[in-house]
């Protein structure tokens, strides 16, 4: 494939993406922005004041990692710095998403970071999405408040603002925000319940090392050591303790993560290989 071929499939990938995250209310109007690295020194990026929804080939542009326009009609998105950011420090990380998805950002307004042990999947995916302090949008103020995250994490909340993640390919860095935002929107709908329960301790730990075991990095929530310890973070203290014994726990943590391993297709789940 020629450089120029591999540039348009870029393009039109970023375009896609650009349309799904609209679609889904991960953005109104303008907002957000998209940029896929394509070279040692070369990232196509989103411009200003166009949404989203609508973008077409031609609108993206093709910059440096000074953010210097290399190609290009179009002004690129004012966010550009926190894009740099990120590639300047995970020379293995391509791609970079910022969006406003309502729940992920409602967090990041009330000051809570994801950090809560409260499904499988997302201890096994996602790790911890922490709260980077509030910074003025376009300012290099934004860089150096995320800087001390990116190396440990998949992603980060930006305090009253909105939600960064990132990831090998397009793909993955969209995967990652779709995630972050579900595992936000489920902890907001189960608070309303019957409060927010975290997973023991030592599922945690299991599910930890299956995440190891998947070549997946980084920080993951810790879990709650005992029963009464059990609404920890950010809960109201309400809820029950959970309705089963530990083994019943244990075996329900080791189903799902079996089911979940076997969609992945990473480890084969019927094997049991050392899951539950
Ligand atoms: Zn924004």
């Amino acid at each position: 494939m020629s450089n120029h071929e591999a540039d348009e499939d870029v393009k039109r990938d970023i375009c896609e993406i650009g349309r799904r995250v609209y679609a889904k209310g991960f953005v109104a109007a303008n907002d957000g922005n998209i940029s896929v690295r394509t070279g040692e020194d070369e990232v196509w990026i989103t411009p200003t004041g166009v949404s989203k929804g609508e973008m077409t080939p031609d609108m993206l542009i093709k910059v440096n990692l000074e953010g210097e326009v290399l190609q290009g009609r179009l002004k690129p998105t004012s966010e550009i710095k926190m894009h740099m950011k990120v590639y300047e420090k995970r020379p293995d990380i391509r791609a970079v998403l910022h969006v406003h998805p309502p729940y992920a950002t409602a967090f990041a307004i009330a000051g809570i970071p994801l950090n809560m042990a409260t499904m499988p999947e997302t201890v096994v995916h996602l790790g911890t999405i922490p709260l980077a302090e509030y910074a003025t949008p376009s300012t290099v103020e934004v860089p150096k408040k995320i800087e001390g995250f990116v190396a440990d994490h998949n992603g980060v909340l930006l305090e009253n603002h909105g939600a960064l993640t990132w990831g090998r390919d397009l793909r993955s860095a969209y995967y990652m925000m779709e995630s972050l935002e579900f595992c936000a929107k489920i902890n907001w709908i189960a608070k309303q319940m019957n409060g927010l329960r975290e997973l023991p301790a030592r599922q945690v730990a299991e599910l930890v090392r299956i995440r190891e075991r998947m070549g997946l990095r980084g920080e993951t929530p810790a879990g709650v050591r005992s029963d009464s310890e059990r609404n920890t973070g950010w809960t109201d203290g309400r809820a029950e303790p959970l309705p089963f014994t530990d083994g019943q726990l244990e075996r329900i943590v080791g189903r799902i993560t079996a089911a979940v391993l076997a969609e992945l297709g990473q480890i084969d789940a019927r094997k049991g290989d050392g899951i539950a």
